[in-house]
């Protein structure tokens, strides 16, 4: 059965970059006789709000996409990611990290106040050593779960063998290659479970067997590779599918405000015109 899903974070409006997956999709599961999923991934309590989930239905709505079941929500599913946590925690494959942003960019080299926009999730800097680590337990200092790559390495014999299904932009079998992004959080210090685990787990759960999606998620692919290796969790077909740009070349984003769906409805665009325009 060819089940895809859509799995937008309720943290702002949707833009055309998510009505373009969302179509993709729905289509997709169209064309097969399959189910198009709705999954609400809404781990990050401290970005998600309740009005932008009502606004994602209200899209969808609008948009003609009909989705079969019930929505899923995240945040209902909360023990289902923290037990998978406490499973890796057992295998030995994931390390607490204190470390604050600050001291992961100074790790890597960059000066925190310049404002460089590098990602430090790749420098996260190992393991504390056990000591240390006691100490600041002790004290009660927060911290985070990262997944051990050379740990995951060493339990799954390496990562050479872990391979996915592409039909998306560069298709063909992909090899997972996990160390682009190195020692990932998966726990985080506010939220707990996070939605590179979560987003695994309920793949899986909801049966999907096409996960179709924007090509910025291709290296996190890798990650949720491993993942599902070393929990005994089935592989879907991917399909990352290109970005749409804004006028001025840079990818639409929720964070520089791309024109929300709402808005092109308060202006008169029907979803024909979108279809048309997205697919010619
Ligand atoms: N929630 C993710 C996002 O909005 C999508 C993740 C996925 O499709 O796997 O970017």
């Amino acid at each position: 059965m060819f089940v895809t899903r859509f799995a937008p974070s309720p943290t702002g409006g949707l833009h055309k970059g998510h009505a373009f997956s969302a179509m993709l999709a729905h289509d997709a599961a169209r064309a097969a006789g399959g189910r198009f999923l709705l999954r609400i991934e809404d781990t990050d309590f401290t970005r998600c709000r309740t009005e932008h989930e009502v606004a994602i239905l209200e899209d969808l709505a609008w948009l003609g996409l009909t989705r079969d079941g019930p929505v899923r929500r995240q945040s209902q599913h909360r023990a289902d990611y923290d037990a998978a946590l406490a499973q890796l925690r057992e295998m030995g494959v994931l390390y607490r990290c204190f470390r604050t942003r600050k001291e992961l960019m100074a790790l890597a080299g960059v000066a925190p106040q310049a404002g460089d926009p590098i990602d430090a999730r790749a420098f996260a800097g190992g393991p504390p050593d056990p000591a240390d680590e006691a100490e600041r337990l002790a004290a009660g200092q927060p911290f985070a779960w990262r997944l051990s790559l050379s740990a995951a390495a060493a339990h799954l014999g390496g990562f050479d063998h872990l391979d996915w299904i592409e039909e998306g932009e560069d298709p063909g079998r992909h090899t997972a290659r996990p160390e682009a992004l190195g020692d990932m959080v998966l726990g985080r210090k506010d939220i707990g479970a996070g939605y590179v685990i979560a987003s695994v787990i309920d793949d899986a759960a909801q049966g999907v067997s096409h996960v179709i999606r924007g090509v910025d998620l291709v290296e996190t692919t890798s990650v949720q590779r491993v993942l599902q290796a070393l929990l005994g969790l089935p592989t879907p077909v991917y399909r990352h599918h290109r970005l749409l740009l804004a006028p001025d070349g840079k990818r639409l984003s929720k964070r520089d405000r791309a024109e929300t769906l709402a808005a092109l409805r308060d202006r008169g665009v029907t979803p024909a015109d979108l279809r048309q325009e997205l697919f010619g």
